[in-house]
């Protein structure tokens, strides 16, 4: 869990290493982090799934760096280990591809699916210690990648610096989330948190989207007043004039909706996150499959985290409740958490994502041109609540 002090790890960049096994994925992580974060064995194979280490690095700022197994890996564990693989490409920012033999078939395929992934791609020439004709094979990977290799010998720690450079030219422009209350909020306005802290609340903490959000606020010069959901009432009695925002958990909407002074706009927390992370529009678009669902219908609720559910959980128990009173018992609701994503979308009529605070935004935009692709409407649970709760149409008009 990350400190208040640290950058979360879904708003870092994301620099994957791809390549065979015992190509020096994880030796080159250590030359370039200087320390050991990935266990390194001659023996292939030894990354199983993707490790991920958060780190600052001059000239690029916070960043995860992605250790991953090799995508040549074998038998049953080793289709396991490719597809963890190829979910980090999902969220990947840059790829360095290494190559560390003459033959790029592989490395061309996979370099291949990360270009559709629109990652930036770095191909980097291991082991340079080892080959002759290095400027052959250099010269055969730039027309195979479309972009000059980086030369290095992970093992001797060469070719570093060049490696760094050619990564803080690779940030894409966009990768970025927009910051999370722009066009909503501005210096001087006021702004009421409504937040229950009730069991789904952690023990001694607010959660990410909580603390994201007031600290956006306060960097832009607003005044944040933040109250629990039950004492709403004494937090408007605390100000001269209505709030000009105010922001709650969806699962209190209707609650604060009806309480709150007609001159606030009203936002949730997840309507922030789906702003920031995914496509608000489709979110919207998606939630109007709501009206559609029969009890022949069947959705699909995705949530990034992959706690153990809680007796009023919102994915489990509330969004369920609700589609069910709605669309009929008969509703089929499947529960997916973490990385599983069903490949088959097409079998849903609705995909409900929560608001994915974990999940870096390209992981979150990639899950959503899945659900588009296979035609199936995708929204999140502050929409979704909304859309339950009837005030969807009010509310729509200040995101
Ligand atoms: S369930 Fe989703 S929105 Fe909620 S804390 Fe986990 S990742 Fe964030």
């Amino acid at each position: 869990m990350n400190s208040l002090n640290e950058t979360p790890r879904a708003n870092r960049l994301h620099i994957a290493i791809f390549g065979r096994r015992n190509s020096g994925k994880s030796t080159l992580i250590n030359a370039l982090t200087g320390h050991e974060t990935s266990v390194t064995s001659p023996v292939a194979g030894t990354t199983t799934d993707p490790v991920y280490k958060s780190m600052e690095i001059s000239g690029i700022g916070p960043c995860v760096l992605i250790d991953t197994a090799g995508f040549d890996d074998e038998g049953e564990l080793g289709t396991l280990r490719i597809a963890r693989t190829q979910d980090a490409m999902e969220k990947t920012d840059i790829a360095v591809i290494v190559c560390s033999t003459e033959d790029f078939t592989l490395e061309a395929q996979w370099g291949e699916a990360l270009r559709k992934k629109k990652c930036s791609i770095i191909p980097v020439i291991n082991k340079t210690d080892l080959y002759n004709g290095i400027d052959l094979l250099a010269e055969k990977a730039e027309k195979i990648f479309n972009a000059k290799p980086v030369c290095v010998s992970a093992l001797k720690k060469e070719g570093m610096e060049a490696l760094l450079e050619a990564l803080r030219r690779a940030i894409p422009p966009d990768w970025e989330n927009p910051d999370l209350t722009d066009g909503l909020a501005k210096k001087g306005d006021s702004v009421l948190l409504a937040m229950p802290q009730d069991i789904q609340a952690p023990k001694g903490r607010l959660i990410l989207p909580q603390v994201q959000t007031i600290r956006s606020l306060l960097d832009k010069g607003c005044i944040v007043t933040s109250v629990t959901a039950d004492q709403l009432e004494e937090g408007l009695a605390s100000f001269k004039e209505p709030p000009d925002l105010i922001i709650t958990d969806s699962q209190v909407f209707p609650l604060v909706w009806a309480k709150k002074p007609s001159e606030s706009r009203l936002t949730s927390f997840s309507i922030l996150m789906a702003r920031n992370k995914g496509d608000i529009h489709t979110f919207l678009e998606g939630a109007k499959a709501i009206d559609r669902l029969t009890e022949h219908s069947k959705v699909l609720v995705a949530e990034a985290c992959t706690h153990a559910p809680l007796s009023e959980d919102i994915g489990r128990e509330k969004i369920p409740r609700l589609l069910r009173k709605k669309a009929g018992q008969g509703l089929q609701i499947d529960m997916v958490s973490g990385p599983d994503f069903p490949e088959n979308l097409a079998q849903y009529d609705l995909i409900i994502h929560c608001g994915a605070c974990m999940f870096n935004r390209k992981y979150v935009l990639s899950r959503l041109e899945k659900a588009v692709a296979a035609g199936v409407p995708i929204t999140n649970y502050g929409v979704a609540l909304a859309k339950l709760s009837g005030i969807l149409e009010q509310i729509s008009n200040i995101i």
